[in-house]
């Protein structure tokens, strides 16, 4: 086993993010709001590469974009290209995808950069702003459909493409990294991955003394960590049997949850880019980009820095808060109601994210509101509910949509306070259980037996201060009449 743990591996990502806060495509008029709609219904002789139509840039398309590469730490060129990377494809009408190209007299719109995870720097290479192909669709899988359906309304919408470096060296790295990105998406308002297929990504994974193998095709951020375990364990099976791993295309089959080779590095694609000569040069003036850093919105890793001054949260804890943009806001909302941030970041980071994870959701994606979490958090403030029944009650919040207060009063869980109360079912335990009193007299640890009747007889009820000041008290009236 030792040989497999000397295999340095080495992740980098192409991430295809569609920037979603626009009304039209990158380049005609045609609306983006593609998701549910009839298909092939929102196209137009531009994004369907009629003869003799003219694309024209989308103004607000390379804003976002700019926004993204000065929140990635990026260089933003001061000219830029776009280059016609021509292939034959059927999600392809124009048989050409309008994007940018780093050789042959092309630059990328920004180089450089990069994103912090975990107190790591995960290099960027570059940010390219391309259109999105149309979408295929199978019965089934690939390889068992009998026909292909496709549907245009997706061709032409503004995607912006970030490459890193090889930097990542696990897959959860990787699923972090990817995480950042969203975040930082998402608090610049320029795209929501919660949409789907707004996020896309293909990742490169090499093993030491291996070639770069491309996994391809991963619709989902939650897939990554998925795809990459599958293909590290393929490359140290086929290490172990003595196999040289060469350069190879490979394509993630999400429902058999395994990798397959598309094609080796012999057959790798000419694109035959070329500039398109349609677009001309855009000169991006730097004023523009500095009017535009001027309005930048709080970005995750300020939004952390302030968690941890404004509301005396760790650093661990200011971390996990503000790792996705809408776990952030949610806590926020439910400080502005309530101020107990200790105590709400604690159930956030505890019960919820446990919840979260186990379904494998995100919390916008719950019912559970913020104030629905706070009225909980009342509850165990005004010493109505213990905190270990509020983890039953939130767990009921979660599954029926319920508000804490009414499941407290249907499941009758409040806490019993009422001193008289608490002083008679003590003396009811005292009475069952003479050996037990005659011992907990002289051996303080004895109690702790007692307290259990007590809390098995209330059914958790009881308040355990109350309950022990209670105890203790007659215990000690007790031990007046009762010799050793
Ligand atoms: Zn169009």
């Amino acid at each position: 086993m030792s040989k497999i743990k000397s295999l340095e591996i080495k992740i980098g990502l192409e991430v295809h993010c569609q920037l979603t806060n626009l009304k039209t495509k990158l380049f005609c008029s045609c609306s983006s709001d593609y998701r549910g709609k009839e298909p092939n219904t929102l196209i137009c002789p531009i994004c369907m590469g009629m003869p003799g139509t003219l694309p024209v840039l989308n103004e607000k398309a390379l804003e976002d974009a700019i926004m993204v590469a000065l929140a990635l730490n990026s260089k933003i060129s001061e000219r830029m290209l776009f280059f016609r990377k021509n292939y034959f494809y059927p999600d392809m009408p124009k048989n050409f995808q309008i994007s940018q190209y780093d050789k042959a007299g092309g630059v990328p719109f920004a180089l450089g950069g990069y994103i912090q995870i975990n107190g790591k720097k995960v290099r960027i290479r570059r940010i390219q702003l391309e259109e999105d192909p149309g979408k295929l669709s199978y019965d089934g899988t690939i390889e068992s459909s009998n026909h292909t359906l496709v549907d245009y309304n997706r061709a032409g919408i503004a995607l912006i493409e970030i490459v890193t470096e090889p930097d990542m060296e696990t897959p959860k790295e990787a699923r972090l990294f990817l995480e950042k990105l969203r975040s930082i998406l998402e608090h610049l308002n320029v795209s929501d991955g919660s949409l789907e297929g707004s996020m896309r990504c293909d990742a490169n994974i090499s093993l030491k003394g291996g070639k770069r193998v491309e996994v391809k095709n991963i619709s989902s951020f939650k897939e990554v960590e998925r795809a990459l375990n599958f293909e590290i364990t393929r490359q140290k099976n086929l290490v172990l049997r003595g196999m040289v791993i060469g350069q190879e295309t490979r394509h993630w089959d999400e429902t058999r949850r395994i990798t397959v080779s598309l094609r080796m590095k012999e057959e790798e694609q000419d694109y035959r880019y070329f500039p398109e000569p349609d677009l001309v040069p855009i000169i991006i003036p730097r004023e523009r980009i500095k009017e535009i850093e001027q309005k930048m919105p709080e970005l995750p890793d300020e939004r952390r820095k302030r968690f941890i001054e404004q509301y005396n949260l760790s650093p661990q804890s200011a971390e996990i808060l503000t790792r996705s943009k809408a776990m952030a806001d949610f806590f926020e909302e439910s400080v502005k109601i309530y101020g107990n941030p200790k105590e709400i970041s604690n159930w956030m980071i505890g019960e919820l994210s446990s919840y979260l994870n186990e379904k494998s959701i995100e919390i916008d994606e719950l019912t559970l509101t913020s104030k629905q979490l706070v009225d909980l958090i009342k509850l165990i403030d005004e010493g109505v509910i213990s905190r270990k029944m509020a983890k039953s009650v939130l767990q009921d919040m979660l599954l029926t949509g319920k508000m804490a207060g009414d499941i407290v009063k249907e499941k009758g869980l409040e806490k019993i306070l009422d001193k008289e109360y608490i002083g008679s079912i003590v003396e009811k335990i005292l009475k069952e259980n003479p050996q037990a009193v005659k011992d907990a007299i002289f051996d303080k640890k004895a109690m702790n037996y007692l307290m259990g009747q007590l809390m098995k007889k209330t059914e958790g009820k009881i308040d355990p201060k109350m309950a022990s000041e209670v105890l203790r008290k007659r215990l000690s009236e007790l031990a007046k009449f009762i010799t050793p």
